[in-house]
């Protein structure tokens, strides 16, 4: 079972890409954004608590998202493996993955970060807000707030990856194509 973790900040363009990566390489993609936005949809006790908390642009708590990783984990059957992206976000996030995929007598096969600048992050996030309608692309302060928790909570892993051997770097820009190209590219010699 392979286990792959899609890095980058947010605008990224890692939905989009984990799409096409799940696609062609049989795995799960497990979106803790995605999976929190359903709670808040179903109106379920841990979406009441996350709701304010991911429209202010900050975190919600380690334990939570680690809760729901694993379980997801447990009830996916008859696949390659995983791709995860938005998880782990924080060190600590990264701690537990371990833990949780050494009791699966699995580790972390690769990450791969989707580098942009910070300018088109913000262009990313301003042309999605307008397609998807996601309640926190669409306020200055809640982006900028983000990409601060980016570069504060998040980029700090690349060096826990980097020092387990395990860190990948493509270069994000340029049309959807152009980067799944890169990223194809990686992944078949992974
Ligand atoms: P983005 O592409 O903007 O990074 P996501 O859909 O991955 O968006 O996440 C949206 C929000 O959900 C985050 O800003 C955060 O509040 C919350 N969230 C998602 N994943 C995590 C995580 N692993 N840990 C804590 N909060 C998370």
């Amino acid at each position: 079972m392979k286990y792959f973790i899609l890095f980058g900040p947010p605008g990224a363009g890692k939905g989009t890409q984990a799409a096409a990566m799940a696609d062609r390489y049989g795995l799960c993609h497990i979106s803790t954004g995605e999976l929190l936005r359903a709670e808040i949809a179903a109106g379920t006790e841990l979406g009441l608590k996350a709701k304010s908390l991911i429209e202010s642009g900050a975190l919600v708590p380690d334990e939570v998202v680690e809760g729901m990783i694993e379980s997801k984990f447990e009830s996916t059957k008859g696949v390659e493996g995983f791709l995860l992206d938005g998880f782990p976000r924080t060190t600590a996030q990264a701690v537990a993955l371990d833990g949780i995929l050494a009791r699966r007598s699995a580790e972390v096969t690769s990450l791969i970060s989707i580098m942009i600048p910070d300018e088109l992050i913000k262009e990313r996030i301003r042309h999605r807000a307008v397609i998807e309608g996601r309640a926190d692309d669409t306020k200055d302060e809640v982006i900028e707030n983000r990409i601060r928790t980016y570069h504060d909570k998040t980029e700090p892993l690349a060096e826990f990856y980097k020092k387990a051997g395990k860190y990948n770097e493509i270069d994000g820009t340029g049309s959807i194509e152009e980067v799944s190209g890169r990223i194809f590219g990686l992944m078949d010699n992974l």
